[in-house]
């Protein structure tokens, strides 16, 4: 059976050109870079190659880029580096009910060891409340972490104005922008971003590699030891190989952005259209305009999510309910609570997201086996 996947929120296929990129640096040029000798320097010189990829995606300099293992080390070290080398400053954090487990566990570590964190409320389509975000900062607030693009609903939060507010009142100002890296285009500098966490398994490069900005001039504390990798910040030999799969990575989502949001658009338009007519008691849930192309979640009343996705499954298609990282767990997802959605719709709630394969013979094949398992 073919596979039809629209889990991309999830996670993506590597591109054969990010692949090839990658495989000389696992047997060839596999020498360690902080070793002197040629093949170490080549590896050096790749590592620096892919750090200056992602720092020209982000309009930021090489010296801010650090390379971690993952999106979830990267908001780890962010928020407690952060916390931990300003704890003097002042313990507040403000940060939001729906940002990614990285982010609200993280947090949560933070108030055990004595910090006050914050979770602003959201509207009904997952916009953070602006004028509660202005209210809450005190003169303890230290950090402001607010998601770029939502992994479950795909709202698109208004981040430049978001720092706009941290830096009015002398505060950092992190993102978690996993979502956003391939599918928003990001200028650290014009949108008041201090620090910014991607993965590049959300955008068509390798899992298990992340990376993270730092304004220079910001002090993070670090949170592994060990060698002097990363210009202090970051502990252990680089992930080279899959360093030079995400500087790939992020370099043809970069060059691809427009079309790759016009094509994700179009499909998503499409589906919307073709279900209304066709399925009765549904919801779109988020921002229609402010969102990641590609996201659609969609509530059906009165109806189970497990359901629907075995039936999607026993047909070949891959969607997702809520998220992936708290699908097998029978809690109700904390963004579509936040966000108000009534308990008969929440239960019936899927995400599908698209990608750069699919296809509209996909939407159909996709609309009517909903058709089928829900009648
Ligand atoms: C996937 C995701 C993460 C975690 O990234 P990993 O590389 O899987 O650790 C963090 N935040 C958001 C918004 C995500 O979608």
């Amino acid at each position: 059976m073919k596979v039809i996947y629209l889990d991309h929120s999830a996670t993506t296929y590597v591109k054969r050109e990010v692949l090839n990129a990658m495989i000389p640096y696992f047997n060839i040029e596999y020498g360690n870079p902080s070793s002197m000798y040629s093949i170490g320097r080549s590896a050096k010189r790749a590592l620096e190659h892919a750090r200056a990829q992602v720092s020209r995606a982000l309009n930021a300099q090489q010296s801010e880029i650090i390379f971690t293992s993952c999106g979830s080390e990267s908001d780890n070290l962010a928020i407690k580096g952060f916390a931990y080398a300003n704890k003097n400053k002042g313990n507040h954090i403000i940060t939001s009910k729906i940002e990614h487990p990285a982010v609200l566990n993280t947090c949560k570590r933070l108030e055990e060891k004595g910090y006050r964190v914050t979770y602003l409320n959201c509207d009904e389509n997952g916009f953070i409340d602006v004028n509660q975000l202005k209210k809450e900062i005190n003169k303890d607030t230290i950090l402001i972490s607010i998601m770029m693009a939502n992994n479950e609903i795909g709202t698109i939060q208004d981040v430049k104005q978001i720092g706009r507010i941290a830096h009015d009142n002398g505060i950092v100002f992190h993102t978690d922008a996993v979502q956003g890296v391939g599918n928003v285009k990001i200028d650290v500098n014009e949108m008041n971003i201090d620090m910014l966490s991607l993965s590049a398994h959300k955008f068509y490069g390798p899992k298990g590699i992340g990376a993270l900005y730092v304004r220079d001039g910001i002090n993070i504390e670090r949170i592994q030891d060990g060698g002097h990798q990363e210009m202090n910040r970051r502990a252990g030999t680089e992930n080279v190989a899959e360093i030079v799969g995400l500087g790939k990575a992020i370099e043809l989502a970069s060059f691809n952005i427009e079309e790759y949001n016009k094509h994700l658009l179009d499909l998503r338009q499409y589906f919307i259209s073709e279900i209304k007519g066709k399925v009765k008691d549904i919801k779109i849930n988020g921002s229609l305009e402010k969102r990641l192309s590609g996201n659609i979640n969609i509530s059906f009343k009165g109806k189970e999510s497990s359901e629907i996705l075995l039936g999607l499954d026993k047909r070949g298609i891959c969607a997702s309910g809520g998220s992936a990282c708290s699908s097998g767990m029978n809690s109700p997802s904390h963004v579509l609570l936040a966000i108000g959605l009534n308990k008969e719709y929440i239960n019936g709630t899927i995400r599908i997201t698209l990608g750069e394969e699919n296809t509209k013979q996909d939407i159909d094949y996709l609309i009517k086996s909903l058709e089928e398992i829900l009648s």
